[in-house]
């Protein structure tokens, strides 16, 4: 019989976040990996489990996954934790639960706190529809040329910031996104400080800067969707669709196309199609 890999989420600060099942879990398992073995132990001791831990890092995952890989195959259970939340979100361990499906072995989820979600579920943003995407690049340039590439996005768009850069990424996203975008600051969830600021940029920024404190703790960042069409945009697009869509099919059909793509109203797009 082969072992099993868990894959466990545990708390984003406050230590009573985890399941009865993540608690068994880990109780039960031969082997836990965690990133930072210090701070694991004090989730662990908080659970009153006095087990070891071995290190399972972003700097050893590599290395360490085919002898963790041996030990699966040899019938040992193993836990895999991170410092905060779900692992492998923005965490260690996709490599290794790659390798370890590749082998046929079980990989079980143990779900729990993500500060994502968390974030979402509180910031009174719209939560049908949106993308995370994890940490944002710490080069200005390239932070910039990402966000710009977000600004036409009609869902929520979700990262997450350290305390260092959260002012510099609210200045850029001023730029790039301008003051009628809505957007939160998940701030500290779960902990002492927590707070969940929803507002626009130049008010958070105003928020960030009147008290240095306001930039200490971890950040979630939260962009409200563009629920308004760029209309030159649209005009643009609708210019150099409609030729080529009236080329292969009558007036009627083609304004019902060009209005499902670029957003303009279907009668406007009918007017310009039998004005071609
Ligand atoms: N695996 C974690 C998860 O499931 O959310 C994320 C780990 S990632 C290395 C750490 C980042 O998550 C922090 O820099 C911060 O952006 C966010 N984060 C983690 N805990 C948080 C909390 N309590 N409040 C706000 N953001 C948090």
């Amino acid at each position: 019989m082969t072992g099993t890999l868990f894959i466990v989420a545990t708390p984003i600060g406050n230590l009573d976040d985890i399941t009865f099942r993540a608690v068994e879990v880990i109780k039960s398992v031969d082997i836990i990996l965690a990133e930072d073995t210090r701070h694991s132990k004090k989730l662990l001791l908080h659970l009153d489990i006095s087990k070891s831990i071995s290190a399972f890092h972003e700097h050893n995952e590599r290395e360490k996954t085919q002898a963790i890989i041996g030990e699966l195959k040899s019938g040992k259970s193993i836990a895999l934790i991170s410092d905060a939340g779900t692992p492998l979100i923005s965490d260690p361990g996709y490599f290794l639960v790659v390798q370890a499906k590749k082998e046929g072995l079980r990989v079980i989820p143990i779900p729990g706190p993500s500060a994502l979600i968390t974030a979402l579920s509180a910031s009174g943003l719209a939560s049908d529809s949106f993308t995370f995407l994890g940490f944002l690049p710490s080069k200005k340039t390239a932070r910039l040329k990402l966000l710009n590439s977000l600004v036409s996005r009609t869902e929520t768009i979700i990262f997450y910031e350290s305390p260092k850069r959260i002012l510099a990424t609210l200045s850029d996203m001023y730029i790039t996104f301008g003051d009628d975008r809505e957007v939160c600051l998940a701030k500290e969830l779960t902990k002492t400080f927590e707070t969940i600021h929803t507002d626009s940029i130049p008010n958070l920024i105003k928020y960030l800067t009147t008290d240095q404190n306001h930039q200490k703790g971890e950040f979630v960042i939260l962009i409200s969707a563009n629920d308004k069409i760029d209309i030159v945009e649209a005009e643009t697009q609708l210019d150099s669709l409609l030729p080529i869509l009236c080329a292969e099919m009558g007036a009627s059909k083609a304004a019902k196309i060009a209005a499902k793509i670029t957003g303009i109203d279907k009668k406007q797009c009918y007017k310009r199609a039998i004005n071609l």
